[in-house]
């Protein structure tokens, strides 16, 4: 089969078109086999590329997390899905067993596998994966809508929603404004009723954002987000920050939060340490949470939004053989919105 994978770690220029990758086997009774119809990148797959500390390359499987098809063969345990139903997959694969699992808390899982990563991916025209993993597409939407939605809106829901919990009403603040995790966190704030201010580096994103519904937008590279945010809101500062930059974001971050405020984290793009200064965070009594990924109950409330109309912003379309142009167009941090290959013509 058609597929994108890379034999050697390194830049983009190792990625490999193969027009002769492994067909993938039903292995288990509640495998599922699905026809891949799009994918989308994420950010992790550049990481992939370069290598991640701790995990180990397989060489010629293929990249990938996020995907949407047609279920191509179902294993004999699988009820509720056949051959011929239009879906899309959960990127996250969970033992069901450990301490975490049983408590429903997946991404915790001690055996937790992302597809592309720890596990064959989706920029290839088959994938196997538990049929647990798999949903139906909501009627409507269109595979490139459907691979594009999973991995950024399932790690925005957990970041919001069930870590930092925000509430309508509230002031959040997101850096990066064009990345995919931020504009999935932009929507479902603006969804929830609550006020939200964005960040970016570039003036025609920002415009963009305020089209979309931005209460407010910084430039970070010309304007001192802080102090612009402590001012837009009479000194208080905003109740909960998404930040996925790090190194370069997040002292200002604590300092645009207001008493009580919460940082939420699933990356730093720009370097993982950073500096907090304890007695912002004691004095103002802040919270600083991590998140990754999302449970199986996070993924059906994203789901049923989904199903209700929410939809990701989708920046490209590439086909599979020009999947390094997909790539570039990733790297060049230009994108505003998701980036997605095309693997059945
Ligand atoms: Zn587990």
């Amino acid at each position: 089969m058609r597929a994108l994978s890379i034999s050697a770690h390194g830049g983009i220029e190792q990625l490999k078109y193969t027009l002769d990758a492994p067909e993938p086997q039903l292995t288990a009774a509640d495998d599922v086999r699905v026809n891949i119809h799009a994918a989308a990148l994420n950010h992790l797959d550049l990481f992939v590329v370069a290598g991640v500390p701790g995990v180990t390359l397989s060489p010629g499987a293929p990249l990938g997390a996020d995907g949407a098809g047609i279920v191509d063969a179902v294993g004999s345990a699988v009820t509720g899905l056949k051959a011929g139903d239009r879906v899309l997959l959960n990127p996250g694969v969970s033992c069901r067993n450990c301490e975490f699992c049983r408590e429903g808390d997946h991404p915790l899982c001690v055996r937790y596998a992302i597809l592309g990563e720890h596990r064959p991916g989706t920029l290839a025209e088959q994938i196997v994966v538990p049929a647990v993993n798999v949903r139906p597409i909501p009627t409507g939407a269109s595979f490139e809508e459907a691979a594009a939605f999973p991995l950024a809106t399932l790690t925005a829901w957990r970041m919001l929603m069930s870590r930092a919990q925000l509430k309508s009403g509230e002031t959040v603040l997101i850096w990066g404004i064009g990345g995919g995790v931020a504009l999935a966190a932009f929507q479902i704030a603006k969804r929830l009723g609550a006020r939200v201010f964005v960040t970016s580096g570039s003036d025609e994103k920002l415009a963009r954002a305020k089209a979309l519904g931005a209460d407010e937008v910084f430039n970070h590279h010309t304007q001192d987000v802080a102090s612009e945010v402590r001012a837009l809101t009479g000194k208080r500062g905003v109740d909960v920050v998404v930040d996925n930059v790090g190194a370069k974001t997040w002292e200002r971050s604590l300092r645009a939060l207001a008493k009580r405020g919460r940082v939420v984290t699933c990356g730093g793009t720009s370097g993982p340490l950073v500096e907090s200064d304890v007695r912002r965070m004691f004095w103002n009594q802040l919270t600083l949470m991590g998140s990754t990924m999302g449970n199986d109950r996070e993924f059906d409330a994203m789901m049923a939004a989904f199903a209700d109309g929410l939809r990701p912003v989708v920046d490209s379309v590439f086909g599979l053989a020009d999947g390094r142009s997909a790539f570039q167009r990733l790297a060049s941090g230009e994108q505003f919105g998701k980036i997605v290959v095309r693997v059945q013509a």
